[in-house]
């Protein structure tokens, strides 16, 4: 899924007419207007980019939500030169937002990593795009030659392709790879101190943040918080799937109700709930599908925004059995080095696959929310909560569901087929085994 949605209010995506890639850099130019970037430390420039982008409020568009200029300072501190790290991997199934991005506006997500690059005094950028994600890695080093062709790349940059996995995105994870190939994600105790690649503090940013980056910086954060709240000002990328006609990615106002979204994408039929965030993200019940799409307001009902997911799910559909897919491909995806992940996730997944078939003992449903809670909070990285909240969420969204699944009476959705995109195969074998 890769198609994009525009509206002439659209802020980060630029397509060619015809729908071919995105801009070279002088329809990027004259599309967006120049960019200008000391080629020194520029003590006047630098405190007005961390600035602005403070006062813009942008949240990070990576998961985690970190306020984005908060990461700046730490990394400038340290006596070595920095790394800026694009992180392009994008390991959710269901997300298409960052390689949409980068094939229709690598020059915006360029842009922005020069921008961060210069406030923290970086001598190199690397983008980190996934082995599998062809057409994303060719438009980003298209991108790159034509800079350094037109003289405009003022630090080394180059493009990295590391192993694609769910958790190869994880920034800790990432940075590991970069360093020494394992790709573990680390145990962050403090996460003020800068993650290292070679001794080297490193600043890690999502495409979308980088770009957003880039408009701050050309038109200022009042213009910014022209759409959005007061809370969560701006505009986000969100990929929408499932029950809908038209699924691809949208540019939405943060705060637009969730029905909203999915309506634009063609809402088809009733729905039965909506996964919002991804697979580490939460199921959100019909009731409240007016909730607006942002940071608190989703956090009030239990659910996240994400890595901007939404996934429509159709009345019909059988949401233990969905949330068991993913819980079983999560359980996959594990880096393999924390007990309570390794041994629990698999355990969890074997529990909803039998509650969803209509063939779990009768304590099913006290061992999930037991190991649930034995899981949480227990991995060097956030994997295996975000399993716990997805699950705890289907359990409450599809209670009556639920209880008549643990009584052995399954919906006739169960034997349906998913609404969910999976990497190739992975259903397959799981019918196979
Ligand atoms: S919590 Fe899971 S995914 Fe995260 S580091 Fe530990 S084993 Fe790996």
């Amino acid at each position: 899924m890769s198609a994009v949605t525009l509206e002439t209010n659209d802020r980060l995506l630029t397509v060619r007419p015809g729908g071919g890639m995105g801009p070279d850099l002088a329809e990027h130019l004259a599309t967006h207007g120049t960019l200008s970037i000391p080629a020194r430390d520029d003590t006047d420039w630098r405190t007005g980019i961390q600035r602005a982008v403070s006062a813009s409020g942008l949240l990070g568009r990576g998961g985690a939500g970190f306020p984005s200029a908060l990461k700046w300072d730490a990394v400038r501190r340290g006596r070595r030169r920095p790394m800026v790290v694009v992180n392009a991997m994008e390991g959710e199934p269901a997300s298409a937002k960052d390689r949409v991005l980068l094939s229709y506006a690598p020059h915006l997500v360029l842009d922005g990593a020069e921008v961060v690059a210069a406030v923290v005094g970086a001598s190199e950028i690397v983008i980190c795009v996934a082995e599998d994600n062809r057409t994303a890695a060719a438009a980003v080093e298209r991108a790159v030659t034509e800079r350094m062709r037109a003289g405009i790349a003022r630090r080394r940059m180059s493009v990295r392709r590391p192993p694609s996995r769910y958790v190869a995105g994880e920034e800790s994870a990432l940075v590991s790879w970069l360093d020494d190939k394992r790709g573990l994600p680390m145990l962050r105790v403090d996460k003020s101190v800068p993650l290292q690649v070679s001794r080297r503090p490193v600043v890690v940013h999502n495409v979308e943040t980088l770009s957003q980056v880039a408009l701050i910086a050309r038109h200022g954060p009042d213009w910014f918080r022209r759409v959005g709240t007061p809370e969560a000002p701006g505009s986000t990328l969100v990929t929408v799937s499932g029950a809908v006609r038209s699924p691809g990615v949208f540019e939405v106002e943060l705060g637009t109700p969730v029905v909203d979204i999915v309506r634009r994408a063609g809402l088809e039929t009733e729905l039965a709930g909506v996964l919002l965030g991804g697979y580490g993200g939460a199921w959100l019940h019909p009731s409240r599908l007016a909730t607006p799409y942002a940071p608190g307001p989703l956090s009030a009902v239990g659910a996240t925004l994400g890595v901007g997911i939404v996934i429509a799910l159709p009345v019909g559909s059988c949401g233990i059995t969905e949330t068991a897919r993913i819980a079983r491909y999560m359980a996959g995806e594990s880096a393999g080095q924390c007990g309570p992940c390794v041994y629990g996730l698999p355990a969890i997944a074997t529990d909803l696959e039998q509650l969803a078939a209509g063939r779990a003992d009768s304590a099913v449903l006290e061992r999930i929310r037991a190991r649930a809670t034995a899981i949480e909070g227990r991995g060097a990285c956030r994997h295996p909560d975000g399993v716990v909240r997805l699950v705890r969420s289907a359990l409450a969204v599809f209670a009556d569901d639920v209880a008549a699944h643990a009584q052995g009476r399954p919906c006739p959705g169960h034997s349906a087929g998913s609404v969910l995109r999976f990497p190739d195969g992975h259903l397959a074998s799981r019918r196979a085994s």
